[in-house]
Order: structure tokens, then sequence, then C-alpha cells
């Protein structure tokens, strides 16, 4: 299953907003800020967005920099346990986010789940007063995946990753140390 695929029907969801009048223009981005943003990522959703980033020249010092300032800063890396999802989420700035209107420099096919089942659901008010994760849609993308259980597991052994779902910026550091 390639990436576009494995977030097909929250791509739909994404865009039958949309067309209702709902998507994000005219937001400052506020579900990306430490203000609502907690997103952690499976192996999957981490060795997904890695491949874009070398794909595109985007997985640098630079990018390397800007993950350890985030986990510094928002102490990302502090009581993740042995990585289950049994974790206190803590919020952060992500390392993506532009600061400006739709601020997300990542396209929809490679982002987190969470961000793109993550919406507006409001035609005016756009600051975050009515967006909240679809809890549904994000159900519904696993049972269309039953392998990716098996498929998560194959990629701890593979990248020697010690957890099931992290901060985002912490997935991604591992990827920077870990020799392939
Ligand atoms: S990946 Fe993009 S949509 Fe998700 S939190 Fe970061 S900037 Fe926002
Ligand atoms: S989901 Fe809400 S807070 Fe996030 S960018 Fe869209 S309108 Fe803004």
């Amino acid at each position: 299953m390639d990436p576009q695929e494995r977030r097909k029907n929250l791509i739909e969801r994404n865009e039958e907003l949309e067309r209702l009048g709902m998507g994000c223009s005219g937001c400052s981005g506020t579900c990306c800020t430490y203000e609502a943003n907690s997103m952690m990522v499976t192996p999957i959703e981490a060795v997904e967005l890695v491949d874009y980033l070398k794909t595109n020249g985007l997985f640098n010092d630079e990018l390397k920099n800007r993950l350890q300032e985030t986990v510094a800063k928002y102490r990302l890396d502090q009581g993740l346990g042995n990585g289950k999802r049994s974790y206190l989420r803590r919020t952060y700035t992500c390392p993506f986010f532009n600061h400006k209107e739709l601020g997300c420099p990542l396209p929809r096919e490679v982002k987190p789940f969470g961000c793109i089942a993550f919406n507006s659901h409001n035609v005016e008010l756009k600051a975050g007063e009515h967006c909240y994760s679809e809890k549904e849609i994000l159900e519904k993308r696993e049972m269309l995946a039953p392998d990716e259980a098996a498929l998560n597991e194959e990629l701890k052994q593979q990248h020697a990753l010690y957890w099931d779902k992290v901060p985002m910026p912490v997935a991604l550091l591992d990827f920077f140390n870990v020799k392939k």
C-alpha cells in the first residue's frame, strides 16, 4: 500500500470539507502550534515521512537541528517509558510549521494520520474554535489496513526502534541516528 492509498479516506474527507467551505484557508494554523498540537506517529508514518523528506532533499542538518530544538524546548523525550501508547501527550509547535496561513509544507499524502483527520467544521470561524479530530475516520482507516500492526513490528525491527508511537520529532530524530 503506498502512502497516498494508506491515507485515502482521510484525504477524501478533507476534500469533502473543503467543498463544503470548511477548509483551513484563513486560519493561522493553531492546530500545528503548542496551543493544540501533540502529534505522535507510528513507525509506518515515520518511515513514509522520512522517505518523502529524503527524496526531496529535506532530510538534512537544518531539519535535524529543528527537531532537536523542538524536542529540547518541549521536553518531548521525557517520560516516554517504553514508547507504548500510554504516554502522557505533550504539546509542541511542529518543526514543519511555517508560522503563517496554511502553514504546513508537507503534502497530505505523507502527513501523520492525525494531522489529516484534524479538521475544521465551520465555514466562518477559523482559529481552531470548531476544529477537532475525527476519530471515526481514523478508525475506518485502520480497518482498511489490517496488515499495519505486522508492518509496524517489521519496521521496528528493521530500523531498531523501541517505540510503538512517539511525538513526531522524537521519531524522526531516530532516523538520523540509525545506521542503515
Ligand atoms: S505535520 Fe503539518 S499539519 Fe501536522 S502538525 Fe506539523 S505542520 Fe501541522
Ligand atoms: S484544522 Fe482548524 S486550527 Fe487547524 S488549520 Fe484548520 S481551521 Fe486552523
